[in-house]
């Protein structure tokens, strides 16, 4: 009903996020990969929580999975309490729509739309009202109130990236996921994303999830997941730089030794 009216009710204390027992194999026969060996999590709502882990550990397949872009094998995935892995295609994708925002790495806006139409598009999507105002407002709240009828290659790296965070936002989901969303940003426009990201959890109560691999954009989050072949390895809250960046060592030498000895 929030979605609706706009006005963010956060359920504080309630779990907006569940997986359990989440497996999920890529390939078959000899090329089988398990990327993820059966994780069990639950991520408060209105919380920013970081996933970091070696290349490999599985990240990008647990984010998929959570958001509902991917199925797992087993296991299920529970959002603002309501089971996502139950239903057909359709409804994974109406369900996605209404409750998930997903942030890329590489912006994937689309050339040919503005800004405008490029952040309404999940509403258009969704089949609901799309509002100019609302772009505006949104536009606005990433510092992109003036280049609405810009289109993405008018804009730098890190604007257009803030153009993917609008357009994650506009649906007013639970859940936003973010795979490595500064990742291609210099240093000053990958503050300006960890920011918007951490004000869509404080102030809008979003729940926010976002892999990366560095220590700097981790001690934005409340906490930090770490994972390790396809498994969590840890939980840290609180992060600091230097106690994510001292965890990840450990975490890259232990993932070292097992491919050394062939595991
Ligand atoms: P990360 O994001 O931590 O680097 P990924 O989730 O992308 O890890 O990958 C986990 C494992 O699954 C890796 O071994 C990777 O090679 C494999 N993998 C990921 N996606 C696919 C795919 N579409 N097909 C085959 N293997 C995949
Ligand atoms: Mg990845």
């Amino acid at each position: 009903m929030s979605r609706r009216t706009g006005r963010p009710e956060p359920a504080r204390n309630a779990e907006a996020l569940r997986l359990d027992g989440v497996r999920k194999v890529h390939g078959t026969g000899e090329a089988a990969v398990t990327a993820l060996d059966g994780v069990s999590l639950g991520l408060a709502a209105g919380s920013f929580t970081a996933v970091m882990g070696p290349s490999g550990s599985g990240k990008s397949t647990l984010l998929r999975c959570a958001a509902g872009l991917d199925r797992p094998d087993s296991g299920t995935v529970v959002v603002d309490g309501e089971e996502m892995t139950g239903g057909d295609e359709t409804a994974l994708t109406k369900f996605r729509r209404r409750r998930i925002g997903f942030v890329f790495q590489h912006y994937n806006l689309l050339p040919t739309l503005t800004v405008a139409q490029n952040t309404v598009l999940p509403l258009r999507l969704a089949g609901r009202r799309v509002d100019r105002e609302r772009a505006r407002e949104i536009l606005a709240q990433v510092g992109l109130g003036d280049r609405l009828g810009h289109f993405p290659d008018q804009l730098s790296g890190g604007q257009r990236q803030r153009v993917a965070i609008a357009r994650a936002l506009v649906t007013e989901p639970g859940v936003v996921f973010a795979d490595e969303p500064t990742g291609a940003l210099d240093t000053r426009s990958a503050r300006d994303v960890l920011r918007l990201l951490r004000e869509a959890a404080r102030l809008h109560g979003r729940t926010v999830v976002m892999v990366t691999h560095d220590p700097v954009a981790a001690s934005y989050a409340d906490s930090v997941l770490f994972l390790a072949d396809g498994r969590l390895a840890g939980r840290m809250a609180e992060p600091t730089v230097d106690a994510v960046a001292e965890r990840l060592a450990h975490l890259g030498d232990r993932a070292g030794a097992d491919a050394e000895s062939g595991v």
